[in-house]
């Protein structure tokens, strides 16, 4: 049998998968019977505006060997080329005569990947997480978002499965890494459903997440991982340039001379212990604006048309870019959660963040995202230290926390109130917990950040007509949409100047996102599983 990749394959949303086989055989101008598998490698909804929106897409086939194919005859917009598969991970065993195990520390997903891969490999590994597993968890979320109650170590951005836990799971990520596959391949056997392997947007939903996550923790302890919640590193003892030992809860030294940092973005405290510990950091740029929800019903009718209640067709997204001239800044939409909810996700007392999650069927009655301004480093960098992107960030999330009430409850405002500059008072249903309260959004923004948005949304309305609607609300702050900081390190993943120490995901500044993270944890794994069989 010989393999090939074929790309382009088109289906109008009425069309079953079955007659892929009949498809791909036309295409190829061959009979039926010379196609002998057809697999689907990825499905992608084209919903271009203006044209019946349909499914695309790429298919393994398997030929009978004999057959003839030109590419030259087949017809515009399909592609064909010789299958290749992915290259497999390397689970074999790694031995190792090392002492002591391999501290990784945080349970996102950068921290649970790199666990996953060096326990998979037969290392020893302690999985340190100050936030509570997730069954705690949840109950500990829904306290806060309920009766605005916040637990600072287990929250919407801490705990077991790290800050995207109550997300959308969306699994998209830009990246070309050849073990993208693998993650999804192994979210799959965690329970994920097996449309992430196929689907060109992949997404799994909080509430089967979370059961991923907890299917996740029990293979870890199989492996042999022993996994301690509520076990905050507190501090880093460093020896000669090398790491040495961690301190758990400010009280109990644990010797680790290969550390893992998967701390993610939100653990200031963690931040600024390693900074006073001498660990190379730096500034880097990131993004910040408000949280924009529309009715889902809305959304669908822009972006389908006259198809916008086709059965077959998903909760719609939307994707909207805009270069502003004054001030000079991007302006862009993120995180897009159709069918979602807006969220309230502070983890540190005083403090208001927001950002979004849905379910697995994306099927509740808003769509939101976020709308944000680019932020460079001049805008709040500082001579004497390299966390001044935490401190601006801290800032802009008090004023939001003071004009939401002090409460937990998020400052909104509607969106053609914001746009036209004007304080009307009044805002209609929006998805957030605990709550909102009328305020002037500007007044909470840098006044660069107010400008942009207000001048981008504009442009965003040109795109997408109907954007600018009564209906809609913005919800602030949005402020984590990646790290202002960087724990700088070298090409083999050790910090820049202490050895070690590996630092990875979205904390170390090297990745964003659920599937960029975990790979960059397995990235750190690799690193470590080099460094141990290179000591042998
Ligand atoms: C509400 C929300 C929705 C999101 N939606 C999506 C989405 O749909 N798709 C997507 O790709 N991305 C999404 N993201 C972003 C995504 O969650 C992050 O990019 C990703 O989780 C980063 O992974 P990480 O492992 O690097 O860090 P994190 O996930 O932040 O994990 C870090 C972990 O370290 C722990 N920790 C911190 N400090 C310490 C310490 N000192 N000691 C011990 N433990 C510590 C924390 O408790 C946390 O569990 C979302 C983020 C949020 C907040």
């Amino acid at each position: 049998m010989r393999w090939i990749r074929l790309d382009g394959l088109a289906q109008a949303l009425d069309e079953s998968e079955d007659v892929l086989k009949e498809q791909a055989a036309r295409a190829l101008g061959i009979s039926v019977a010379d196609v002998c598998s057809v697999t689907v490698i990825k499905k992608a909804l084209d919903a271009r505006r203006n044209k019946p929106p349909h499914f695309v897409y790429a298919v393994k086939i398997g030929l009978a060997e004999p057959v003839t194919v030109l590419p030259e005859a087949m017809p515009a917009g399909i592609r064909m080329q010789p299958f290749t598969d992915e290259p497999a991970m390397d689970l074999s065993p790694v031995s190792s005569s090392e002492r002591l195990p391999v501290a990784v520390v945080g349970s996102g997903p950068a921290g649970l990947f790199a666990a996953y891969v060096l326990a998979i490999r037969g290392l020893p590994v302690l999985l340190l997480e100050r936030g509570r597993p997730m069954e705690e968890r949840t109950k500990d979320v829904r306290t806060f978002w309920e009766k605005g109650v916040l637990d600072p170590q287990s929250n919407v951005l801490f705990g077991e499965g790290g800050a995207g836990t109550f997300s959308d799971g969306k699994l998209t990520s830009r990246t070309k890494n050849p073990y993208a596959g693998w993650v999804k391949k192994v979210l799959v056997e965690m329970g994920a459903p097996r449309a992430i392997m196929t689907d060109a947007k992949p997404h799994i939903g909080t509430d089967r997440l979370r059961e991923v996550l907890i299917h996740l923790r029990r293979k870890l302890l199989d492996l042999g991982c022993e996994i301690r919640f509520g076990a905050q590193v507190t501090d880093v003892i460093i020896r000669q340039g090398a790491a040495a030992a961690l301190v758990v809860n400010n009280h109990e030294e644990i010797q680790a001379d290969r550390i893992i940092l998967a701390v993610g973005q939100n653990a200031d405290d963690t931040y600024g212990m390693l900074n006073k510990r001498g660990v190379k950091l730096e500034p880097k740029p990131f993004a910040m604006g408000l949280r924009v929800e529309h009715p889902q019903s809305l959304i669908n009718s822009i972006q389908y048309g006259r198809w916008s209640n086709h059965p077959r067709l998903p909760a719609a997204e939307y994707f909207v870019t805009a270069d502003v001239s004054d001030p000079n800044r991007s302006v862009y939409t993120f995180c897009m959660c159709p069918g979602g909810q807006v969220i309230g996700c502070s983890a540190s007392p005083g403090l208001v963040v927001t950002n979004g999650m849905s379910n697995g069927k994306r099927d509740g009655d808003f769509a939101n995202s976020a709308v944000v301004v680019n932020v460079r480093t001049d805008d709040f960098m500082s001579a004497e230290t390299p966390l001044s992107g935490l401190d601006f960030r801290r800032h802009w999330e008090r004023k939001a926390y003071l004009a939401g009430g002090s409460n937990y409850c998020a400052p909104a405002q509607r969106l053609t109130d914001f746009v036209a500059q004007k304080t009307s008072g009044t805002i209609g249903r929006t998805s957030f917990l605990p709550g909102v309260k009328p305020a002037r959004l500007a007044d909470i923004l840098p006044s660069f950040a107010a400008d942009a948005l207000c001048s981008g949304i504009k442009i965003f309305d040109k795109n997408m007509p109907g954007f600018i609607s009564q209906e809609a609300h913005l919800i602030g702050l949005e402020t984590r949409t990646s790290s202002p900081v960087r724990i700088c390190r070298k090409a083999d993943g050790q910090s820049e100047n202490v050895q070690g120490l590996y630092p990875c995901g979205e904390g170390a500044g090297y990745a964003g996102g659920i599937i960029s993270s975990a790979l960059d944890g397995i990235k750190a794994a690799h690193g470590i599983i080099a460094s141990v069989s290179g000591r042998r």
